[in-house]
């Protein structure tokens, strides 16, 4: 059985004290330079290895961070490759927005335990040209980093900076030496799971497509305490008290991580009942600018535990070696699942009620977008074993 190490991508805030955003800037410029060069070189059919000697000693970066660089656009053309027959796009030939700078840990940059609250880091913009500063972060992030930078089973691996929303910031990855993860595709129950701001809803079906259990999990009271901590800001604002505003958002925050963290601890073990699953999630990291997919998606997208309890699910499944996965999350929420009927409606759905308008068919809405989100998986899963076999 195919298994890959297990390996978190954590994301932190940059607080710069020496060098500049503008060092940071140029970094990611030249790594769009290098991007297009390699790009343009591949189209005029160069040997990969020539192309990736001669843009490595052009670029004006470290040299270790250009060849990771350099190696991780390669690989965004092989996927290409790989995939083109499923009439996947060729990368752009030429883009002008700016490209992440990858580094490896300890050449690109390095970060440093100072205390125990203070994690700082130093980027290689340029050969000697070094920026800064401290990592901000998530506790939970921080915990990871910490965890890594202190245990010899953990090693901290590249590093890539992005700007997001207007922000530096800092994606690191950290890989625990011997526990492994299954193969997705290796999978014998797959698992749809369907999050909401008052309740998760997991499905369990086998690869026949069979339902095996289903289960909604319900946490009424983050919302309900949620509205609370509203309206005590709210009352706190209109007096004037920010001193007081910041310790409510504290407790709210903390308040929200720990049901969070029983709530995940409950999906995991309720999964963990079944053969050799994957947990699939909707994708929705790409949605809030491009598609307007109604109401219900905004709600969900704006409401905190989305996106939260997702990353905590998968990293409490990973540590017991089982994989996640994401699919298009199209019509999750207005398709009919019986396979004989499929009509798909925004009418379908009453609130917390499914009830299809064409065949009468009816459940909790939430359990049965789970089981669309199965049936999503299942269709990807089944163009791909088809372009295998061809
Ligand atoms: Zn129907």
């Amino acid at each position: 059985m195919q298994s890959s190490e297990l390996t978190h991508t954590l994301s932190f805030g940059l607080h710069i004290d020496t060098g500049s955003p503008d060092d940071l800037r140029n970094g990611c410029l030249e790594a769009r330079r290098i991007r297009n060069e390699v790009n343009r070189l591949d189209r005029h059919g160069w040997d990969w290895d020539d192309l990736r000697s001669v843009v490595v000693d052009n670029a004006t970066h470290v040299k270790n961070t250009s060849q990771q660089i350099v190696d991780k656009i390669l690989g965004e053309i092989e996927t290409y490759h790989e995939h083109k027959d499923d009439g996947w796009g060729r990368p752009y030939p030429y883009i002008d927005k700016l490209y992440p700078m990858v580094m490896n840990h300890g050449e690109g940059y390095r970060l440093f335990l100072e205390d125990e609250d203070t994690v700082r880091f130093r980027i290689s913009a340029a050969p000697r040209n070094h920026v800064k500063g401290e990592l901000r972060g998530s506790p939970d992030h921080f915990d990871r980093v910490r965890t890594a930078l202190e245990n010899d089973e953990w090693r901290v691996g590249t590093a890539e900076v992005v700007h997001k929303h207007s922000e530096w910031r800092l994606h690191v990855t950290v890989t625990h030496e011997q526990h492994h993860v299954a193969s997705k595709n290796d999978a014998e129950t797959i698992v749809g799971v369907d999050v909401n701001e008052d309740c998760i809803a997991l499905t369990a079906m086998n690869r026949d497509g069979a339902m095996l259990d289903s289960v909604v999990i319900e946490y009424p009271e983050i919302k309900e305490r949620r509205h609370e901590f509203f309206t005590k800001r709210k009352r706190m604002q209109n007096a004037g008290q920010t001193a007081f505003e910041s310790v409510v958002q504290t407790e709210e925050r903390d308040y929200v991580h720990d049901c969070l963290h029983k709530v995940s601890r409950q999906v995991v073990d309720w999964v963990s009942q079944f053969t050799d699953p994957v947990i699939v999630f909707e994708d929705l990291k790409d949605m809030r600018d491009s598609i307007d997919y109604g109401t219900r998606m905004n709600r969900r997208l704006h409401s905190l535990p989305f996106a939260a309890l997702r990353e905590m699910v998968s990293y409490k499944a990973s540590w017991r070696g089982i994989p996640s996965d994401e699919v298009d999350p199209e019509y999750t929420s207005q398709r009919c699942p019986r396979t004989e009927c499929q009509h798909t409606s925004r009418s379908n759905r009453q609130k917390k009620r499914f009830r299809c308008q064409e065949c009468g068919f009816q459940d909790h809405a939430d359990r049965k977008a789970a089981v669309c989100v199965v049936q999503n998986w299942f269709a990807v899963a089944t163009i791909v074993s088809e372009l295998i076999r061809r």
